[in-house]
């Protein structure tokens, strides 16, 4: 799960985006991307690559020279990739069919093979492999003039988690924000309206800020908000002060960041894994990983290679390698393994592991 940051008001929309999605690189990303809307909606523009921010910073500076005030609302996203390699396509924000909606989304749809099938059989195109890209196609297919309307029509259709935020051409005086089991925090200004997936985001422009529950729905305009639920019960909830600095809303309040990272262990395997993990399937999605199913199960032994903390991971994943799948399983460290002369079998599997990528044993 990754960053989220919109934006609906006066000045340099694309900087205020980019310093924005800066204040979320710590989470780790893969690609980045914004969707521009300029203040009379005659454009809707996507600028979005594989990388750094400072990559898609080249690529804006490239592509919409001279023009950082020609726009009155903007989203912006940093990807972790679960559905799709991290290419220029599957970076968020994703068009709808007719280039009118943009959205950004954190999470995994769960039911998007099914939502996708419909909607190429009613015309759609995909552009990349992505689960998110059928939230815009599914809001494109609800629409009958009213955003609101559509955004709540088309996430009931959803199963899964998702934090989102929507921009329209035909709408450019407003910003919708949802969310179900993934973050949106809103922040309010007299003459701005920002949302974002994690305060440090927002802190820059306003310490008032709305928590948004899951089943929400925020439809924001310059300056204002208007908190509903899905079924469109209006929702009242006063701005909460924040009054942590940076640093420590990067800590979620806690002193220091092992103590953070200690306490979010549940949650980020839960995120990691969700989507993954098919249990009622007997399945597991593996982006990136690709062997068929008659070639893994040829597999007669697992071998993990890893040094360090990679290697504990690797000791829990021989503990499922074996409960789950009932493949017998070793551990090897990494930089013992490679001095060895080690007898690997055709049909073992071995498993690398570098949480840095660097690891030089274990490359
Ligand atoms: N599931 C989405 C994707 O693969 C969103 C991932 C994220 O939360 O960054 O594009």
């Amino acid at each position: 799960m990754c960053g989220i940051v919109g934006y609906i008001g006066s000045g340099n929309v694309p900087g205020i985006l980019l310093a924005g999605l800066r204040r979320l690189e710590y989470r780790g990303y893969d690609s980045a991307g914004i969707a521009l809307a300029s203040t009379h909606g005659a454009e809707l523009r996507v600028v979005k690559c594989p990388g750094k921010i400072s990559d898609l910073e080249t690529r804006i500076r490239e592509t919409l020279p001279e023009k950082a005030d020609a726009w009155g609302a903007g989203i912006g996203h940093t990807r972790w990739a679960t559905h799709g390699p991290p290419t220029q396509n599957n970076a968020h924000p994703h068009l709808s069919r007719n280039g009118e909606i943009a959205i950004v989304h954190n999470g995994i749809i769960e039911n998007y093979a099914a939502l996708k099938d419909q909607l190429v059989h009613d015309g759609y195109t995909f552009a990349g492999d992505t689960d998110s890209e059928v939230i815009a196609h599914l809001i494109e297919a609800c629409y009958d003039g009213d955003l609101r309307d559509a955004v709540a029509q088309a996430l009931a259709r959803l199963e899964g988690a998702y934090g989102i935020a929507v921009l329209s051409k035909r709408h450019p005086q407003t910003l919708i924000a949802a969310r179900k089991g993934s973050p949106i925090v809103i922040g309010v200004c007299d003459d701005r309206t920002l949302v974002a997936s994690d305060v440090s985001a927002i802190v820059d422009h306003t310490r008032r800020v709305i928590f948004m529950n899951d089943g929400e729905m925020a439809v924001a305009t310059p300056g204002r908000v208007d908190v509903t639920t899905l079924a469109q019960t209006p929702v009242t909830r006063e701005p909460r002060r924040i009054d942590w600095d940076v640093g420590r809303i990067e800590k979620e309040g806690y002193d220091h960041f092992m103590l953070k990272e200690i306490h979010e262990q549940p949650r980020a395997l839960a995120d990691c894994i969700r989507g993954r993990l098919l249990e009622d399937a007997g399945d597991a999605k593996l982006s990136g990983l690709a062997m068929t199913a008659a070639e893994m199960a040829r597999i007669g032994r697992i071998s993990i290679a890893a040094c360090g903390t990679s290697l504990y991971a690797g000791m829990v994943g021989r503990f499922f390698f074996e409960d789950l799948a009932g493949i017998p399983t070793e551990t090897e460290q990494a930089a013992e393994f490679r001095y060895r002369n080690p007898i690997i079998e055709p049909d073992t599997c071995l498993v690398a592991i570098t949480q840095s990528g660097e690891t030089a044993d274990t490359l």
